[in-house]
């Protein structure tokens, strides 16, 4: 094998990244099904939040200049939060809690925790600067500015600063809809028994689940045999339907390996062979415009190229805007001494080891096995032709970095 015949990872992301055409229909969803989604407009704040100058603290309000060298004030009112409390009288305090409004008049607020209470009045040994313990109008978002960008993935807390807006339905990209097609004669559901040679279909509850961590709508699944024919036919199916087709299996050079024939036929293919490890033979093409990426058939491999070759492009059909997520550089806690001409995504965990965290690997990196992916929080990088020892630094992803979930 020469690296001649491979495409790099960087080189086929770049293709990928290239070729991949955002989503142009919008939906305004529920503010409480967005989770996820991507906002599809510039979201400008409608009003000031807070509102109102508020309390931060429970305590007492007061004009700064008030108290006298006793620093004693009389108590006047009582403001709670969600009051609309009338003018504060002059000299006075008003005792008040934690987000109510400040009243108009007072300038500071005195933590209750400051202060002493007797005979109605309030004490404090030293008088805190002006503006102490107030949350300003507008602090939070401004009437009329940006408060979240178009391209925004949105997690909990843009839901509750949208929320905060006063806003209950937001525009977001429709959810791409994903086809999956596994290939395979080999493949039974689970549920049913097995036959001598037979195995269960993973990868087809792999790819849903990372799916629906993108964000993504699996409108189709199917098994597809290994024929010709067969596969031509499920590609079309799916095209038709969906706006990304993912295959797994069937995409090597064996006899039983149709998919690569079938997308030549019907479609185009730019790219084929990875300098990745695993998933080696990776297809990418499109089928009248319905882009189609072929991942290998080994369990592991498909996680791998999911996480590291779809996910991206995923994201860049969805309108995400957002940065690729960033690895953390930790030291390994193996050997790798066998250097590869491809880019090594190795299946491991961060552990505590002397106070520190390393990166461990899996001792067994099969791509066939799944329970390595159990065992493992993310994947450390080995960069091509590079040998690792213990304490050498190395990039790492966390698997909910890659999927954003
Ligand atoms: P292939 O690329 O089709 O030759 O598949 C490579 C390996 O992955 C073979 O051992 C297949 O049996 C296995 N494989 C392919 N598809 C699946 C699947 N959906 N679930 C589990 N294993 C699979
Ligand atoms: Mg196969």
């Amino acid at each position: 094998m020469s690296l001649a015949n491979l495409t790099s990872v960087d080189t086929a992301l770049q293709h990928l990244l290239e070729s991949a055409k955002p989503l142009s229909e919008t939906e305004m969803v529920p503010l409480g099904d967005a989770l996820g989604r991507v906002l599809a407009e510039d979201l400008s704040a409608p009003m000031d939040v807070p509102q109102s100058d508020n309390s931060a603290v429970d305590g007492y309000a007061f004009r700064c200049a008030d108290p006298g060298a006793d620093r004693r004030l009389p108590v006047s009112g009582r403001v709670a939060a969600g009051d609309n409390p009338p003018p504060l009288q002059a000299g006075t305090a008003a005792r008040i809690f934690t987000g109510a409004p400040i009243p108009e008049g007072a300038d500071t607020v005195i933590m209750q925790e400051n202060t002493t209470l007797d005979d109605g009045h309030v004490s404090f040994e030293s008088t805190p600067p002006p503006g102490q313990n107030i949350r300003r109008r507008g602090q939070d978002l401004q009437k009329g500015t940006v408060a979240l960008s178009s391209g925004t993935r949105l997690r909990p807390q843009e839901l509750g600063l949208i929320a905060s807006l006063g806003c209950d339905r937001v525009p977001v990209w429709r959810r791409l809809r994903v086809a999956i097609l596994t290939t395979g004669d080999e493949l039974v559901e689970p549920g049913h028994s097995l036959t001598p040679g037979q195995i269960y279909n993973t990868n087809r509850y792999t790819l849903q689940g990372l799916l629906q961590q993108l964000d993504c709508k699996v409108v189709a699944c199917q098994t597809v045999p290994d024929r010709h024919e067969a596969t031509v036919t499920a590609l079309k199916e799916a095209a038709a339907s969906a706006d990304l087709i993912i295959t797994s299996g069937g995409v090597s050079v064996g006899e039983e390996d149709h998919l690569r024939a079938a997308l030549e036929e019907i479609g185009e293919l730019s790219l084929w062979r990875l300098a990745i490890k695993p998933g080696k033979p990776l297809a990418f093409g499109q089928i009248s415009g319905t882009p189609v990426l072929g991942l290998p058939g080994n369990p592991a491999a498909v996680l791998v190229t999911t996480l590291v070759i779809a996910a991206p492009f995923i994201r860049r059909c969805q309108g995400n805007t957002g940065l690729p997520p960033k690895p953390a550089q930790l030291p390994a806690g193996f050997t790798l001494d066998k250097a590869s001409i491809r880019r090594e995504f190795v299946r491991a965990r961060r552990e505590l080891h002397n106070g520190q965290i390393v990166a461990i690997a899996y001792p067994n990196q099969s791509s066939g096995m799944l329970s390595s992916a159990c065992w493992a929080d993310g994947l450390a990088v080995i960069p091509e032709n590079t040998t690792v020892k213990p304490g050498d630094m190395v990039s790492f992803y966390a698997f909910s970095d890659l999927t954003g979930a």
